[in-house]
């Protein structure tokens, strides 16, 4: 496929901005991500990395009564985001920043969770979850989505669009093995129900590009990349159980677990150690 074009980008962003999220999730989903963080602080301070124009930053601000920094490269997004802090009394506790996710520029070990919906996969996987470790706080959360396969052989169309916008996609698993291997706990993950595509991403994706088929009626090139556009629901309708977004749930390491060498404390530790190994072997 062609490089896209300034104008594709311009009827790109004139959609996607003007939704709710920029990705598959909801309230219902990020509450129950949130529910699996047990021993969050009273005020948690949650660093939102690639927050898009902050649906579920929003949310987080109403679930939590903690402090926010909420991250995104893209500067219309955050500017609209400080609207909506404004219009509803949140810029207080919700700092709105464009900045990249490969380097935050917040200090170390300083954050009590990071949240992050379809996003981290922007910057790699291996690599996101290594710049959240640095951040967090031991003990601290991360909870993010990312899209997984789910069926193997998938049609070519769906190949095609996977290619095109997350080539190295993997399964529930691959995700799985590079969370342990960066130094955190699972502690649950879920899939996002097929609601959660539709209510605050699709629905209001084919609304919006109806709106501006009206709009540009008379312009042939920019009616075509709506029609573009418009293919990512409509291949969502049909081929929705070969892919997934998957809700992961992990902690950092208590420090504890890094250090210990006593071998009388070893002992326990490492038999809880064989246990999760077999299990996940399974
Ligand atoms: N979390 C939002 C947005 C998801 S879309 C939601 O679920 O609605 C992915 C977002 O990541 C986009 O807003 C994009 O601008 C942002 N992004 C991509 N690369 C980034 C980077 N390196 N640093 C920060 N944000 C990035």
């Amino acid at each position: 496929m062609n490089k896209p074009t300034p104008l594709f980008w311009k009827v790109f962003f004139g959609v996607y901005e003007a939704l709710p999220r920029q990705g598959p999730g909801n309230r219902a989903c990020a509450a129950r991500a949130l529910g699996l963080c047990r021993e969050l602080p009273p005020s948690p301070a949650i660093l939102d990395l690639g927050c898009g124009v902050g649906g579920q930053t929003i949310q987080l601000a109403e679930l939590t009564s903690g402090s926010i920094v909420a991250i995104d490269s893209h500067a219309p997004s955050i500017e609209r985001l400080k609207a909506t802090l404004a219009a509803r009394g949140l810029s207080q506790r919700v700092q709105a920043q464009v900045g990249d996710m490969a380097h935050p520029e917040q200090p170390p070990e300083s954050f009590d969770l990071i949240w992050s919906e379809g996003a981290l996969y922007n910057i790699g996987i291996g690599n996101a979850l290594r710049v959240c470790h640095g951040l967090l706080r031991p003990g601290g959360y991360l909870a993010f989505t990312d899209a997984v396969w789910r069926k193997e052989d998938p049609p070519p169309e769906v190949e095609a669009s996977f290619d095109l916008d997350y080539p190295t996609m993997g399964w529930v698993e691959d995700v799985l093995i590079a969370i342990e291997s960066c130094g955190f706990e699972q502690l649950g993950h879920f899939t996002l129900p097929d609601d959660a595509w539709w209510s605050d991403f699709y629905t209001p994706m084919e609304h919006r590009i109806d709106e501006l088929r009206v709009k540009y009626a008379n312009d042939a090139e920019v009616s075509s990349i709506l029609d573009q556009l418009a293919q990512e629901p409509k291949l969502h309708r049909r081929f929705s159980d070969y892919y997934a977004y998957e809700f992961f749930v992990v902690r950092r390491h208590q420090e504890q677990a890094h250090t210990q060498t006593q071998p009388a404390m070893n002992e326990g530790l490492e038999q809880q150690h064989a246990g999760d190994g077999a299990a996940r072997r399974r």
